[in-house]
């Protein structure tokens, strides 16, 4: 019997062998979430054009989201929901709990985050920001569907390296962050910022809400935000070292340093939909449960921040 167990057992690990031998290597494998949510497109070009400028009586609430897949669940919590478009960036701009919010897919990455940000507050004057979506997990305590509420976010391609000389190898351990520029209402000019905080009122509902709803599993942390993904485990234990981050992701500080600009309250909230610290695998349909979560965050806002 034992002889018998013994045998399937090393069947077993012939067969797991290779995949595992794969796992090991640097190999890039398919990470697309559109894969996922290709009627999403559809859906959106059932909703009404809009007509001329935006106009409301109150500040709107802007809530952010790189993909279909983060935004999908937004849109369709909104009443009496209207497209927008802009530089060819995708608005929804309608009510939630009948407070103004306006849906933004900033499209992926920095610079895009950029862009629609500033144009969304330019064309909506929303008077609080939350980016949110899915990240990995830079906190082998972080499961996949485990929230962070960024308390602060940084740049992490922000650094300047130490001198080497040609030949002495790669050592991007020995840096120094450098900031990004935003404009400060105290000196009246762009100095750099190491890092952006969340607003605080803002941070204190969103807590409020992960201790009040205990099926999600939501904690305050860090958000490191760059062009990059980043699979190396090692680098990313240095991040995490060195910055204290919790996730990375492609938007959240680049959102932060635009709302710095315009003085309009932020904060970035992110889902993990991956971490490669402790699984390998990329659950982007996670971001269902942040919107979720955002949702929450937004009624409490309106509620008892904005008194409607
Ligand atoms: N084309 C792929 C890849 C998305 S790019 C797709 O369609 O799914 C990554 C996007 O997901 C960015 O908007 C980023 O904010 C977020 N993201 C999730 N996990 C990430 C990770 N580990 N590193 C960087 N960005 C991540």
């Amino acid at each position: 019997m034992k002889k018998f167990f013994a045998l399937i057992i090393a069947a077993l690990f012939l067969v797991m062998a290779p995949a595992q031998a794969e796992d090991l290597g640097v190999g890039l494998e398919d990470i697309s979430a559109e894969k996922y949510n290709v009627h999403i497109e559809k859906f959106y070009a059932t909703l009404p054009q809009a007509k001329g400028e935006y106009k409301s009586r109150v500040r709107p609430i802007l809530i952010e989201g790189a993909m279909n897949t983060e935004t999908e669940i937004l849109i369709r919590a909104l009443k009496n929901p209207v497209v927008y478009r802009e530089l060819n960036y995708l608005f929804v701009a309608g009510t939630y709990k009948n407070y103004p919010v306006v849906i933004v897919r900033t499209e992926i990455g920095m610079a895009n985050a950029a862009a629609s940000t500033a144009l969304a507050i330019k064309k909506f004057n929303p008077v609080a920001v939350i980016n949110q979506g899915t990240a990995g997990g830079h906190d082998s305590a972080l499961k996949i569907g485990d929230i962070v509420i960024g308390e602060r976010s940084f740049d992490y391609t922000a650094f300047r390296s130490a001198y080497s000389a040609a030949g002495a190898g790669i050592d991007l351990t020995k840096q120094e962050n450098i900031g990004t520029y935003a404009y400060d209402a105290a000196t009246k000019k762009f100095q750099a910022y190491t890092e952006y905080s969340a607003d605080p009122t803002l941070f204190n509902i969103a807590f409020k809400v992960a201790n009040a709803n205990k099926n999600f599993n939501a904690v305050s942390g860090v958000i490191a935000t760059g062009n990059c993904w980043l699979e190396c485990v090692d680098y990313i234990n240095f991040l995490h070292k060195k910055y204290g981050s919790s996730c990375e992701e492609m938007e959240t500080n680049v959102a932060a340093q635009i709302c710095q600009n315009a003085g309009v309250p932020f904060i970035g909230i992110r889902v993990l939909s991956d971490n490669v610290t402790n699984t390998r695998g990329y659950v982007p349909t996670m971001a269902k449960t942040c919107q979720d979560f955002v949702l929450l965050v937004v009624e409490d806002y309106i509620r008892d921040v904005l008194k409607r």
